[in-house]
């Protein structure tokens, strides 16, 4: 049977990082993908933003690898060529609750580090973004956007010049613990399957990162590793209305967790509005074109310029929660499962936003867990 050194399951951006980090010409480093191209679950199906780092529990690791992850990833646009744009983002007030509600959300945005994060008034705003109604916002200028399926393609161009096999069309079907490692069996295409073994194994498995830990042999509900389905629906924003707003537009958090319908500018100039989330029992990416009026009736405060007739169902996604409906918002799970009697195994679950744009920062993250390992 072949050995391995390192295993990353799953070619999402977060995979695809680590394969780029721990990937080098003296290591055997395969990452396994069950679709035949990378991408194409949850890392193509978000808003593409650079976010800042804001809306995170001081201390989670989503605040510290958006914050490093932020920075970072301008760097490796900038260096290699990656479609971005920083537009910087607002965070608006249309009511003086909400004004206080800022305060509060300026204050640990602060104590996370985001970058140069201030209130301007609404004669600032207005300066900014003429169509766009506010008594206030958190001005964020080191928000911005990219083209994710450019910067996934550059991972996987990086992992494999230095050494990564990346084998797409392969689903992870078992997990055998051995005295060095683990046992991997994988289903291809064709529907044979055949087995190795590793050293290391990285799951990055997105939404069915739950379902590779329990193969492992967790008890996932003791563990707490269950992951919950939130879908979140975008419609794009026609009737030519993309013009009325440059920047990332979001409204003061409606209720913890959710940051709320906000504009979704692309690079290409167009705008989507979005997410509406919510949890959901299987995966499915329709989208309910019976949210029109909710969507209308969110942003309309502070996006006066937007009729109902300029909305069409766009794209969906769907977020791998840790947290039930109606729990606090829990951390990513980052975790060497050498308490668990299974040393070598690293498992990330429940990386959901802002998980984009850590993605470089989890990458470094789980290079240094592996240094520590071999
Ligand atoms: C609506 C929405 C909006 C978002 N907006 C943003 C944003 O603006 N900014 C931001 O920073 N983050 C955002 N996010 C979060 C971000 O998209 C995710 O955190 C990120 O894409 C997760 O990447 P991943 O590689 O962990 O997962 P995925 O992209 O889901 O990749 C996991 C991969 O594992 C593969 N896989 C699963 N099981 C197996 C198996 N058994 N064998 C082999 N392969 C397997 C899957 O096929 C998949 O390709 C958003 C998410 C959603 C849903």
């Amino acid at each position: 049977m072949e050995t391995t050194d390192i295993t990353i399951i799953g070619a999402g951006v977060v995979g695809l990082s680590i394969a780029s980090q721990v990937a080098r010409k003296d290591r055997n480093v395969i990452l396994v993908e069950r679709h035949s191209g990378f991408g194409q679950e949850t890392s193509s199906r978000n808003s593409e933003v650079i976010h800042a780092g804001i809306y995170y529990p001081e201390g989670f690791l989503k605040a510290k690898l958006c914050v490093a992850g932020n920075i970072l990833l301008y760097q490796i646009c900038k260096e290699n060529g990656i479609p971005h744009k920083k537009t910087g983002k607002l965070i608006v007030a249309v009511t003086e609750k909400q004004v206080k509600d800022l305060e509060d959300l300026l204050a640990k945005g602060k104590r996370n580090g985001a970058e140069n994060l201030s209130i301007i008034s609404s004669k600032e705003v207005r300066e900014l973004e003429p169509h766009v109604t506010a008594c206030a916002a958190i001005f964020a200028p080191s928000s911005g956007i990219i083209d994710s399926h450019r910067l996934m393609k550059f991972w996987e161009i990086k992992a494999k010049d230095s050494g990564a096999d990346i084998i797409y069309g392969c689903e992870v079907k078992s997990i055998e613990k051995i005295p060095d490692g683990y046992q991997i069996g994988v289903k291809d295409s064709d529907g044979e399957t055949f087995f190795f073994s590793t050293k290391i194994l990285i799951n990055s498995a997105g939404l069915e990162s739950s379902n590779i830990a329990a193969l492992a042999g967790i008890d996932i509900e003791e563990a707490g590793y269950r992951v919950y389905y939130c879908k979140g629906e975008y419609f794009s924003l026609g009737g030519g209305k993309h013009v009325f707003a440059q920047r990332l537009i979001y409204p003061t958090p409606p209720k913890p967790g959710f940051i709320g319908i906000h504009t979704v500018p692309d690079l290409q100039g167009m705008m989507k509005l979005g997410p509406y989330d919510y949890y959901v029992d299987k995966i499915d990416y329709d989208v309910d074109e019976t949210n029109k009026e909710l969507f209308y009736r969110s942003v309309k405060p502070f996006l006066p310029f937007v009729e109902l007739e300029d909305l069409k169902p766009d794209t969906s996604g769907i977020r791998p929660k840790v947290q039930k409906p109606g729990e606090p918002m829990r951390d990513f799970i980052i975790t060497h499962e050498e308490k668990r009697g299974l040393p070598g195994f690293i498992n990330l679950i429940g990386i959901e936003s802002p998980g984009l744009t850590a993605a470089p920062a989890i990458g470094r993250y789980v290079e240094q867990m592996v240094a520590e390992i071999i």
